[in-house]
C-alpha cells in the first residue's frame, strides 16, 4: 500500500453501529442475546448453501434439466443398486409424486430407465441409460468453482472441516431435521474411540481398516444405519 495514501473513511456524525467486540454490527446476529458466533457460523453455512444451490442450478439449466432432475440423475449413477422413487424421495427430502414428476420427464428424455423391482414386483425400481450416463458424467462437474477453492486449502484443514461439517449432519440427522446421512459418523460400523488421539482415530469395522479425518466417507456405498435395540 502506497504510504501517503489516506485510508480514512468517513463514518458519518454517529459513527457505525459496533458489537460489544467493537466491531461492526453483523446482520448475520438477531442481536438478540443467542450465542452471536454461532449465529455467524450459521449464516457463513448458509451463504455456502446458497452458493452450491446456485451453482447446482446453473449447470442444471446449462443443461436443460432442473435442479431436482440433476441432483436424481446423479443419484442413480452413485447407487449400485436401482433405487427405488421412495428412497429418493427420502434422501432428496421432497415428497414421492415431486420424484415421480421429475423420473417421468428423465424418462421421456430418454435419460433413465424404468425396471420391476426384482425384490419386489409391486415396485419400480430405475437407471441410467447410456445417454443419462454421459449427461450426469457432465453434470457431476457442478462444484467446480468450489473445488477450485478447496485446492488451496491443507490436508489438515480440509480434514478438519470434514470432521466437523459431518459431525453438524449427524447431529441434525439424529434430530430428525434431515432423513438420509450415509456418512462415517452415522454408520454402524463407525468407530471413534479405538485411538482417539492417534493420526488414524477412526475405525471401519466393516472392513478392519483404521483412518483419519480426511479419509471420512460423505455417501458412502457400505454405510448401514446403527442397529435399533
Ligand atoms: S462402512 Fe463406510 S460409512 Fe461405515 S464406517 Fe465404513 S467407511 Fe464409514
Amino acid at each position: 500500500m502506497d504510504g501517503d495514501e489516506d485510508t480514512t473513511v468517513d463514518v458519518g456524525a454517529d459513527g457505525p453501529a459496533t458489537d460489544d467486540d467493537g466491531l461492526p454490527q453483523d446482520t448475520a446476529t438477531d442481536q438478540s442475546g443467542a450465542d452471536d458466533l454461532d449465529q455467524r457460523l450459521s449464516g457463513a453455512l448458509e451463504r455456502i448453501g446458497h452458493v452450491t444451490r446456485t451453482m447446482l442450478s446453473r449447470q442444471a439449466y446449462a443443461e436443460g434439466v432442473s435442479a431436482l432432475q440433476l441432483q436424481l440423475l446423479l443419484r442413480l449413477g452413485s447407487v449400485a443398486a436401482g433405487p427405488r422413487v421412495s428412497d429418493l424421495a427420502l434422501e432428496l427430502d421432497v415428497s414421492q409424486a415431486t420424484v415421480s414428476d421429475a423420473m417421468s420427464t428423465l424418462r421421456r428424455k430418454g435419460l433413465v430407465a424404468k425396471e420391476q423391482d426384482p425384490g419386489d414386483r409391486r415396485n419400480s425400481v430405475f437407471s441410467l441409460t447410456p445417454e443419462g450416463d454421459l449427461l450426469r458424467t457432465r453434470l457431476a462437474r457442478w462444484d467446480r468453482p468450489l473445488a477450485d477453492k478447496l485446492v488451496a486449502l491443507s490436508d489438515a484443514d480440509k480434514g478438519e472441516v470434514l470432521r466437523v461439517v459431518l459431525g453438524l449432519v449427524a447431529g441434525l440427522q439424529t434430530d430428525g431435521v434431515i432423513n438420509v446421512a450415509r456418512t462415517c459418523m452415522t454408520c454402524r460400523f463407525f468407530d471413534d474411540t479405538s485411538h482417539p488421539d492417534g493420526p488414524e482415530p477412526y475405525r471401519c469395522n466393516l472392513l478392519e481398516v483404521a483412518f483419519a479425518d480426511t479419509q471420512l466417507r460423505v455417501d458412502c456405498q457400505e454405510h448401514q444405519a446403527p442397529l435399533t435395540a
